[in-house]
């Protein structure tokens, strides 16, 4: 989100106040370590931030059994009182929220429809949602509204850019499209960077520099932070795990290939493993948690194996600290996410594995809603 154009200073400003943003309270020295600036650097422009009002500072005293040091000085953000938004579009469901312009979200909602076939249905009610929202709050305006899609969007364009993911979007600027309906600047990301932007503020990424977010659900998305930050790509669409080539599968992909991860990885194949080894079940009432029983329990983790397969093959390249499992199978408990833990351990060169955290996601299916209001709070800063 840095913007090159700004001058250095502004820039070092931004990054600063990112960290103490993402930070939940941290220290000068924290900053240093982060940010890699220098100590005077970070100083003068904590002292910067201070004197514009847009962070302060408070004593914390030492809590028993910490050490006999002195009081920690700890920053945090103040918010400027202007609300943002946050859209969450999958596959199958819209999430809106409003939120501070410090990330924290201040209501939200949750809406089941069929996005990839109804995009404008799903446009007019994901601006009806947050209008509501505002209304309830008797807020007029937002700073900005940061809306996370499930595929692919042209980074120069902002047009969606497949035809057979999310069919009835090609063609589409989702941009234009929510700003028209809603009078206010908007943002585009793909859903797996909000996703991983929310562990790496509130979540399961927080302790991490250098982690892969998988967003397994429809579809299989990823995104990568390098170095507390996310990495784009050179035409943002760094991540697209989903259609990577599996040896010796055949099963028929979105985008016409055979054997793609997302063919064989996805909430729809689980469903309908589960409806052969339960036949006595009625096949549209069966959901991934409700059938939650060893036979489950099996497919599940067999799933998770072949994931963790593909994603052995990324930290053997990028050597994270962390893989976090988010999307519906990564929020369906201990069965799938062990299936990948093993198969990353058991692919993963040794000593990269044995530095290598695997876990489910901390924000469960609000990841990439957090990781909006995240970044939609940066941005009404910057
Ligand atoms: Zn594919």
């Amino acid at each position: 989100m840095s913007n090159p154009s700004r001058p250095r200073r502004l820039r070092t400003a931004d990054a600063v106040l990112t960290l103490v943003k993402g930070g939940q309270g941290v220290t000068r020295g924290d900053l240093v370590d982060r940010s890699g600036l220098s100590p005077s650097t970070v100083g003068h422009t904590v002292s910067r931030l201070l004197e514009e009002g847009v962070i302060v500072e408070t004593v914390q005293e030492k809590g028993p059994g910490t050490g006999s040091g002195r009081p920690a000085h700890i920053l945090t953000a103040v918010p400027s009182g202007i609300p943002v938004g946050a859209i969450d579009f999958g596959h199958e469901h819209i999430r809106v929220a409003l939120g501070d312009d410090s990330g924290t979200a201040l209501d939200e909602t949750l809406t089941h429809i069929d996005v990839d076939l109804r995009a404008h249905e799903a446009l007019d009610l994901a601006c009806r949602a947050l209008k509501d929202l505002m209304q309830s709050r008797d807020v007029d305006r937002l700073a900005t509204v940061v809306a996370g899609i499930p595929g692919p969007v042209d980074r120069d364009t902002g047009i969606v850019c497949s035809p057979t993911i999310l069919s009835s979007w090609m063609g589409l600027t989702p941009r234009a499209e929510l700003e028209s309906r809603l009078n206010t600047p908007v943002h585009i990301e793909n859903d797996a960077v909000l996703g991983a932007f929310g562990e790496l503020r509130r979540g399961a990424g927080r302790q991490h520099q250098d982690f892969l977010y998988v967003k397994s659900s429809h579809g299989v998305g990823a995104a990568l932070v390098i170095d507390g930050k996310i990495y784009r790509g050179s035409g943002g669409l760094a991540g697209e795990i989903g259609h990577s080539n599996l040896p010796g599968r055949s099963e028929l992909c979105r985008c016409g290939n055979r054997g793609c991860l997302e063919a064989v990885v996805t909430v729809t194949s689980v469903l309908e493993e589960i409806a052969f080894t339960h036949p006595h079940l009625d096949p549209a009432l069966i959901t991934l948690i409700s059938t939650a029983d060893p036979v489950t329990g099996r497919i599940l983790e067999q799933r998770g194996w072949i994931l963790g397969g593909v994603l052995a093959n990324l930290c053997n390249l990028l050597n994270p600290s962390a893989v976090i499992i988010g999307g519906a199978l990564g929020t369906t408990g201990t069965h799938f996410i062990e299936g990948v833990r093993t198969s990353v351990q058991r692919y993963t060169q040794p000593a990269i594995a044995a530095g290598m955290e695997i876990k489910a996601t901390q924000l469960g299916g609000r990841a990439e809603l957090v990781g909006a209001l995240e970044m939609a709070g940066d941005l009404a800063r910057l």
